[in-house]
């Protein structure tokens, strides 16, 4: 019998690790396809370099909390490179003071009015210490905004404060645009339990006074480190996370195919055919099953032709775009803090930034500080028409604003820009992705990765290696 085919169309992390699972499950004989539109791998995992040091140009960590990123690191054989961020606190800008970020909420909703202290107004106090009863859980089976279930219970201030900007710092989206289900799921989980929203997020929450709770937990600026007593809640790999991407595509034992997008998809009497690459010089993959794991719009393309009503379904997810501006300066004595969060009510441009030399204990240098600043909010695309320089002023002058001080002109800048790089799960997402998969399953596909499954590192290598399983089952039935 020849030896079967699974071609993964998308070498981002989810791609990677279906191609690593698959290998796993199917042995040497397996034959095993990565094939990726850019002239690298990695998609929203991209380690570069300034001033010296390796710098993530896209996503900074993971949550060890959820297992799966940090096993995966494990698997492949960087156990031993594993860093995780010292103990500085986040901050939030909140009328241009460094405030502490609360650590006891669930993505910034609290169970108490004094676990949010400091962040509140005595009006946006009140507001929350009133929250009525009900007389039945708080949600039911249908699927709302973030902000809709949060504002109708503790009021405004809060989401506006503290929930918006910690979701902001995830998927660069609006409290109001995303789905508690799929961005907050052990609250959405809880709700459908509690009669008060307070109730359902002291059901989060750990027993330990002062651990924070994973999901109070975003990533970027608000990536707080842990006490020494307290296990470890994000980490990263030591030289930068395309090490686990270059470890992950050789544990794969894939061949790789770069530079070439997939076009189409066509069913054949055997199975698939991929076509890759330009018009010209197009590269034809026969195959036996395929995982995709691109984002949505490209996803939707090649389906539009194979299951038109997923098609339709992935084609809903929209996404945000950010900018992410990183300073090396020199002779800046930064505050103790892992970097802060700038509400959208500030009014101003940045939105949060990360001091990566106080954050990482394996990235300072003497003499020597590296500030990532982002910007960028879902809905405010406009800010980010503006040129590199334009870009890297305002992040320089904001950050003195918000600091304090003047600071120094950079030794050295670096700009990148993720156009449509975070996807803005609207209410009902987790629905319309069953839907897809429903439909693609008589075929069968397989979706993998921050189209379907969340945003976070773990969360996609969850999704790629579930794929994978579900592809292998396929091809030994
Ligand atoms: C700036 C930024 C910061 C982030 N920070 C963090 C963080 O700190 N922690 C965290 O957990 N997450 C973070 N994230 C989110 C996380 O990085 C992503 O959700 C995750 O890496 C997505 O992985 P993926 O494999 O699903 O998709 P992607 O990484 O998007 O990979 C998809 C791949 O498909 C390829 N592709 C598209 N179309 C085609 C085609 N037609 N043919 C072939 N290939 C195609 C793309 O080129 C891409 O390489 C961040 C994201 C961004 C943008």
């Amino acid at each position: 019998m020849t030896p079967r085919h699974v071609v993964v169309v998308g070498g981002g992390i989810a791609g990677l690790a279906a191609a690593q699972r698959l290998r796993e499950l199917g042995g040497p004989e397996l034959r095993i396809t990565v094939v990726e539109q850019a002239p690298r791998l990695g998609g929203k995992i991209r380690t570069g370099e300034l001033a010296g040091v390796p710098v993530e140009t896209g996503a900074e960590t993971f949550l060890v909390r959820r297992p799966e990123a940090k096993a995966l690191a494990e698997t492949v054989g960087l156990g031993a490179r594993l860093v995780h961020p010292a103990a500085a606190p986040a901050a939030l800008v909140i009328d241009d003071e460094l405030r502490d970020l609360p650590r006891r909420t669930v993505m910034g909703v609290p169970a108490r009015a004094d676990d949010v202290a400091g962040v509140l107004s005595p009006a946006g106090r009140e507001r929350l210490e009133q929250e009525p009863v009900g007389d039945g859980p708080i949600l039911g089976d249908e699927d709302v905004t973030v902000g809709a279930l949060v504002r109708k219970h503790f009021g405004d201030e809060i989401v506006d404060r503290l929930v918006d900007p910690l979701l902001g710092g995830v998927y660069s989206g609006r409290a109001d645009g995303l789905s508690v289900d799929v961005t907050v799921p052990q609250l959405a989980a809880a709700a459908r339990r509690h009669d008060t929203l307070a109730g359902a997020v002291a059901d989060c929450l750990p027993p330990v006074a002062g651990a924070p709770s994973a999901g109070s937990a975003a990533f970027g600026a608000a990536a707080s480190g842990s006490a020494s007593s307290v296990p470890p809640v994000f980490g990263s790999v030591e030289g930068g996370l395309s090490r686990l991407v270059e470890a992950t595509a050789t544990a794969a034992a894939a061949e790789i195919v770069l530079g070439k997008p997939v076009r189409e998809l066509r069913r054949t009497p055997e199975g698939w055919r991929c076509v890759a690459g330009d018009t010209r010089t197009p590269r034809v993959i026969e195959c036996d099953a395929l995982v995709l794991a691109t984002p949505a719009r490209p996803a939707a393309r090649l389906l539009a032709d194979v299951e038109a009503a997923a098609a339709a379904e992935l084609g809903v997810l929209d996404y945000a775009s950010i900018a992410l501006v990183t300073l090396a300066l020199g002779g800046v004595e930064l505050p103790q803090r892992s970097g802060f969060l700038v509400p959208a009510t500030e009014g101003r441009t940045i939105k949060a930034a990360t001091f990566f030399t106080r954050k990482w204990p394996h990235l300072a240098r003497p003499g020597l500080s590296l500030v990532r600043v982002s910007l960028g909010r879902y809905g405010e695309e406009q800010v980010l028409q503006r040129d590199d320089a334009e870009l890297a002023d305002i992040a320089h002058a904001e950050l003195s604003a918000v600091l304090g001080m003047e600071l120094p002109r950079p030794r050295a800048v670096a700009v990148d820009r993720w156009g449509g790089g975070l996807p803005q799960y609207s209410a009902g997402h987790a629905d319309r992705i069953r839907r897809a998969r429903a439909a693609l399953a008589e075929h069968p596909i397989a979706l993998a990765g921050a189209l379907a499954d969340g945003v976070g590192i773990p969360a996609c290598v969850a999704s790629g290696r579930a794929a994978a399983e579900a592809v292998h089952a396929t091809l030994t039935t």
